[in-house]
């Protein structure tokens, strides 16, 4: 598995593998890696001839008050893990090496960035398209692999993608749970054992908000009352949002039907934890 640090050298990596008919799939993360992250490079094996996986903590997506300085980090673990299913390349750079000084180019996705986690998290996105575009130059994939579990990123990005007419297929694969019904995320190590436990309490909200549209329901502030008075049980944590959303515009849905996107965010202590769930409603 080849380490390759700098942009030149990546590019010029990716380019051979072209020229030589191979097809190039691609996987971004923030790296201290998962089964989350490792589903999508699992596909991206199985999709391409080649699969080459970054792995940068990107400040720009960071806001000053966020935990880009704490964000866990462990390359050799990361570099193990991906060895062993079969990685061909890593792309690990540095901050510097990917904003190098000046740096005046930002990607912004309008409409779309404004809502759910664009709202509390501001130049979020912005940051997130940015160094996703960056990437994309950089490695040139056939094929690009997100997560569900970051659902907003990955609209924002496939909308990137479309309006910048960018060569490549953006793909978007399922959540990966732990046993518990937690999503897995690379956070999830910031929980003490007790914020642990309370931090199901947001997949348990999504599974009663299911429930409740089984069964009939179709007021959106209903369920939405109902799931915050689940998560308010647990006295740890603050509800950022709690929304039922078109999964094309973003936009709140009054009457559910269709497919909706229920989306939250919630600290559970100082944590700020994120899931959601797709339904399709007749
Ligand atoms: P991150 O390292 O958190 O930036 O995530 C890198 C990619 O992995 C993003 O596309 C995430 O949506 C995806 N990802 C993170 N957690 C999960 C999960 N539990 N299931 C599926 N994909 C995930």
């Amino acid at each position: 598995m080849r380490i390759i640090k700098s942009a030149n050298p990546m590019q010029k990596y990716s380019n051979r593998l072209k020229a030589t008919n191979n097809s190039v799939g691609f996987v971004p993360t923030m790296g201290y890696l998962h089964e989350g992250h490792l589903s999508l490079v699992r596909r991206s094996l199985k999709e391409n001839d080649k699969t080459i996986v970054s792995v940068f903590i990107n400040p720009a997506q960071f806001g000053p008050r966020e935990d880009l300085a704490k964000y866990p980090r462990d390359f050799k673990r990361d570099e193990n893990m991906l060895r062993k299913i079969g990685t061909d390349a890593v792309f690990y750079p540095t901050a510097k090496e990917m904003y190098q000084k000046p740096y005046h180019t930002y990607v912004d996705v309008e409409c779309l960035t404004d809502a759910l986690c664009g709202r509390s998290r501001p130049g979020h996105f912005r940051g997130v398209t940015t160094v996703v575009a960056k990437l994309l130059n950089i490695v040139n994939p056939d094929n690009a692999y997100f997560g569900q579990k970051d659902a907003q990123q990955a609209i924002v990005i496939e909308k990137m993608a479309n309006d910048l007419n960018m060569n490549v297929k953006i793909k978007t694969l399922p959540i990966v749970r732990e046993t518990d019904g937690l999503a897995m995320s690379s956070r999830n190590s910031y929980l003490s054992k007790k914020e642990r436990g309370d931090a199901t309490v947001l997949h348990k909200s999504l599974l009663l908000a299911k429930t409740m549209i089984r069964k009939g329901e179709r007021s959106s502030i209903k369920v939405i009352n109902m799931m915050k008075a689940l998560v308010r049980q647990k006295n740890v944590s603050q509800i950022d949002y709690i929304a039922i959303v078109n999964p094309e515009t973003l936009k709140p849905i009054k009457t559910i039907h269709g497919q909706v996107l229920i989306a939250l965010a919630v600290y559970i202590g100082k944590t700020r934890l994120i899931d959601n769930l797709k339904l399709k409603v007749r």
